[in-house]
C-alpha cells in the first residue's frame, strides 16, 4: 500500500527544470491549524518549495494574507460571499483569486508536486478525491476522506499511481516505522492517544462538560473539530479506521493505548515480537515536513524529544465505559460498508452543535450512535461503492443527524 507505492516512486532527476524553483505545493485547507503550521515549514525553508495554489474555506482576508506570505500563484475560497474580502485584499498582488467549488476543485488540480489535503471534515472529500484520481502525490491531513470514502479513494490511488502520504502524526510515525516492510507482515499497529483534557475525569462529569474545558487540549494546539473529537476519543476512532483503508489492515490488528506524553505516537508489532515505535515531540511541523520534503529530510524547526529530561513515558489502557465515542467508531470500523461514512456524518454535526452549545457533551456519542443505529435498522448502510454513493450515506446520516438535534 502507501509502503510499496513509496518504494516504486522515482524522485525527479536532478536538473530537471522545476528543481530550482523549487517543489511545487497545492495547500487545501491554508486558513486552517495545518495550513498556518505548513506555511511556517515553508518560510524556515526558503528556495524549496513554490506554492501553485493555496485555498481556503470562508475567510477571505486569511487566506488573502496567506496567499501573500507563501508568495501563491492562484487563491481559492470555499465560500463566496468570502471572494470580495479575498479579492480586495490580493488588489495588485499578481494572485489569482475565485471563489466556489470548482475553483477549490481547481486549486487541487493545478500543476503541482505535492497536494497538501488539510480541509477540516467531509468538505475535503472532493478535492482531495480529485487530486488522487489524477495520481498526484497527496499528503493527508484531512482524516474525514479516508473515514467517509476510504475503499473509493484507496482504489483510485491504486489506479491512478498517487502516492498517500500521512500528515496525521500517528500515521505519519507509524508509515515511518513501516519503512519498505510489507503491511501484511504486521502483526499488530497501535496508534497512541494522549487521552485529552478528560483522562482522569468520571464518566458523568465528562458527559457534562463545557466547550472550554473539551477545548482545553492538554499537549497539542490544534483547530476547534480535532479539539473536540480528542476530547472524547473520537479522533482516536476516526484514526483507526484511518489507518485501516490506508494501511490495509483488518479492524483486530488495530488497536489504541493511552499515552498522556504524546511522544510515541505509533507502534508496529511484528510476529517475532519486536516493537518499532515512532516518536516525536507533540508539534504538527514535524509530520508536516516530513511530507513536504518527502523522500528527503529538512530542518522543521523541532527537536527530537529529549528522553533524559521527560523522565517517564506512560501507557494505559483505553477506558471505552467513560469514552463511548471510541467504542462507537471501533464498532463501525468492524461493521464496515456504510458504518464509518455515517459515523463521520452524524459526527460532524454533533460537534458542531456542542460548539454552538446547542447539546452537552455526552449528546455527541448518543446522537452518533443513534443516526448509526436507526440507519442500520433501514437498511441505509450499505457499502459506498464509489465517491458518489459514499457522499449519499454521508448526506443521509447528516439528515438524521439533524433530525435527532431538533
Ligand atoms: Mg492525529
Amino acid at each position: 500500500m502507501v509502503s510499496r507505492s513509496a518504494a516504486v516512486r522515482p524522485a525527479r532527476a536532478p536538473g530537471s527544470p522545476r528543481e530550482t524553483a523549487g517543489k511545487r505545493l497545492a495547500i487545501l485547507g491554508a486558513t486552517g491549524s495545518i495550513g498556518r503550521s505548513c506555511a511556517q515549514v515553508i518560510g524556515a525553508a526558503p528556495g524549496r518549495f513554490a506554492v501553485a495554489s493555496v485555498a481556503g474555506g470562508r475567510d477571505g482576508a486569511a487566506l488573502a494574507r496567506i496567499a501573500v506570505e507563501l508568495c501563491a500563484e492562484f487563491a481559492a475560497i470555499a465560500d463566496p460571499a468570502g471572494f470580495r474580502d479575498l479579492k480586495a485584499a490580493l488588489a495588485g498582488s499578481g494572485i489569482e483569486a475565485a471563489a466556489g467549488p470548482e475553483a477549490i476543485r481547481e486549486a487541487a488540480l493545478r500543476e503541482a508536486d505535492l497536494v497538501v489535503s488539510a480541509i477540516v471534515g467531509a468538505a475535503g472529500l472532493e478535492p482531495t478525491f480529485a487530486a488522487v484520481a489524477a495520481g498526484r502525490t497527496v499528503a493527508l491531513a484531512n482524516k474525514e476522506t479516508l473515514v467517509c470514502a476510504g475503499a473509493a479513494v484507496m482504489q483510485a490511488a491504486e489506479r491512478s499511481g498517487a502516492l498517500l502520504l500521512p500528515m496525521d502524526s500517528e500515521h505519519n510515525a507509524l508509515f515511518q516505522a513501516i519503512g519498505a516492510r510489507d503491511p501484511a507482515t504486521i502483526e499488530m499497529m497501535t496508534i497512541t492517544a494522549s487521552g485529552g483534557p478528560f483522562r482522569e475525569w468520571g464518566a458523568a462529569r465528562i458527559a457534562s462538560a463545557t466547550r472550554e474545558e473539551a477545548l482545553a487540549h492538554p499537549n497539542w494546539v490544534m483547530g476547534p473539530k480535532v479539539t473536540i473529537d480528542s476530547a472524547g476519543l473520537m479522533n482516536k476512532g476516526l484514526e483507526l479506521i484511518e489507518a485501516h483503508f490506508l494501511f490495509g489492515l483488518p479492524p483486530e490488528r488495530l488497536d489504541v493505548v493511552v499515552h498522556p506524553q504524546s511522544i510515541v505516537h505509533g507502534l508496529i508489532a511484528f510476529a517475532d515480537g519486536s516493537l518499532i515505535a515512532g516518536l516525536a515531540s507533540p508539534d504538527m511541523r514535524t509530520p508536516i515536513a516530513h511530507c513536504l520534503a518527502y523522500p528527503d529530510r529538512i530542518v522543521s524547526g523541532v527537536r527530537p524529544p529529549d528522553l533524559a529530561a521527560l523522565g517517564r513515558l506512560t501507557f494505559e489502557r483505553a477506558d471505552l465505559g467513560r469514552f463511548p465515542a471510541l467504542a462507537i467508531a471501533i464498532d463501525a470500523l468492524k461493521a464496515g460498508g456504510g458504518a464509518p461514512t455515517a459515523l463521520n456524518a452524524a459526527n460532524e454535526i454533533a460537534v458542531a452543535a456542542f460548539l454552538d452549545s446547542r447539546i452537552g457533551f455526552g449528546d455527541i456519542a448518543r446522537v452518533v450512535a443513534r443516526a448509526i443505529s436507526t440507519m442500520d435498522s433501514a437498511g441505509e448502510l450499505a457499502p459506498p461503492q464509489d465517491v458518489a454513493q459514499a457522499l449519499a450515506i454521508h448526506h443521509m446520516a447528516v439528515e438524521r443527524a439533524t433530525r435527532l438535534l431538533a
